[in-house]
């Protein structure tokens, strides 16, 4: 399900289309073709091209200026629903972060006003269609004005949230200010939801489903980062635990899948040293087309690494990004260690969160 190819590239961001984006697109050209002809399939596919380029811009507001402040910026991935920047991570500093989430809505509140004053500030018409350049344009500059401002409501993870988020942060820590803030988020999804249900719109149903559960994850992950605050790798990583051999047949890591407790294995070679990550996924995988397939080729090689010494906060933004594992490796790149969701999982639940800003480094 995470088929998302890339159309473009700025720099070192890198611009993806999600499958259901172009299932959106398809399903606007097909039921405009059934429903009104190809002129208008044509210009349906058009108008939402461009809204979603006006989308990208508004993205790359916020890219522009995490870039800045030396935050990096690998992705931005399009959903039907929107657009959505991979930052390598928020800059603490809660004035960067009003700055970056801000930076967004500008860009679309420019877009709006430049494209409305071209047009003389015509009032917005829902019924013009878009089926001349002049009512494309009309709807792409009110759709701006709204896209801005829809942003700017304070539903977290949505560009009002993070500000109200930092703003929040500043006064009672992050952990305390993202729960908030995640919380009024997820009050502003339930009305939506409401609304969308009430309404029939399906489209506000999707963006409150999505908020509801952005605003949930952000939560918990920022409870796990302040709860990891002042902890090591050292601190969470399973020590015993089996490698598999890079040159084994995958079958032998499916015998170990089964004779241990372990769903994720560290590849080495033949001294020893790390070569990648199997876990039980692509194992199950693998022996479904060929259980004599060397490891090499079912193993995953961009598997995190870290050191023992490194901060287990680092782990939770690896893990977040969806890897099924962390390895912990000594300087001669052997594995000592390996770190899954379950047993960061576990070591919060016989740790229980105890004022983790006690912890934190003074400043
Ligand atoms: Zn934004």
């Amino acid at each position: 399900m995470s088929w998302s190819p890339a159309i473009a590239r700025f720099g070192e961001t890198v611009v993806r289309l999600h499958w259901s984006f172009l299932l959106f697109l398809t399903w606007i050209a097909l039921s405009a073709l059934l429903g009104a002809g190809m002129a208008a399939a044509i210009s349906g596919v058009v108008f939402f091209s461009l809204l979603f380029a006006c989308v990208v811009l508004h993205e790359f507001g916020h890219i522009l200026a995490a870039r800045r402040y030396g935050v990096r910026t690998p992705e931005v991935l399009l959903l039907p629903i929107g657009g959505v920047s991979r930052l390598e991570r928020m800059p603490e500093e809660p004035r960067q972060e009003i700055v970056i989430a801000l930076a967004g809505p500008l860009v679309s509140f420019l877009i709006g006003l430049v494209l409305l004053a071209a047009l003389g500030f015509p009032a917005p018409d829902p019924t013009a269609g878009f089926d001349s350049l002049g009512a494309i344009l009309l709807q792409l500059g009110w759709l701006n004005i709204v896209l801005g401002a829809f942003n700017l409501l304070p539903a977290f993870p949505m560009d009002g949230g993070r500000v109200l988020r930092a703003v929040l942060a500043s006064r009672l820590g992050h952990a305390r200010g993202t729960r908030l803030a995640a919380n009024a988020g997820q009050a502003v999804a339930i009305v939506f939801g409401m609304v969308g249900l009430l309404s029939g719109n399906f489209i506000l149903l999707l963006i409150a489903v999505f908020i509801f559960l952005a605003a949930s994850s952000e939560a918990g992950a920022a409870q796990m980062r302040s709860a990891t605050l002042g902890l090591t790798v050292a601190d969470f990583m399973i020590t015993e635990f089996e490698s598999v051999h890079v040159d084994a047949p995958v079958s032998a890591a499916a015998e170990a899948l089964i004779r241990t407790s372990q769903k994720e294995f560290p590849v080495v070679d033949g001294q020893g040293r790390l070569r990648g990550g199997l876990a039980r996924d692509a194992i199950v995988k693998a022996m479904h087309r060929d259980p004599s397939m060397p490891v090499a080729e079912a193993m995953a090689s961009d598997i995190p690494v870290v050191t023992p010494q490194h901060n287990a906060d680092e782990l939770v933004r690896y893990l977040q990004a969806s890897q099924p594992m962390v390895i912990a490796c000594r300087a001669d790149g052997h594995p000592v260690g390996v770190v899954t969701w379950e047993n960061m999982l576990e070591y919060m639940m016989v740790h229980p969160v105890q004022d983790a800003s006690a912890r934190r480094p003074a400043g």
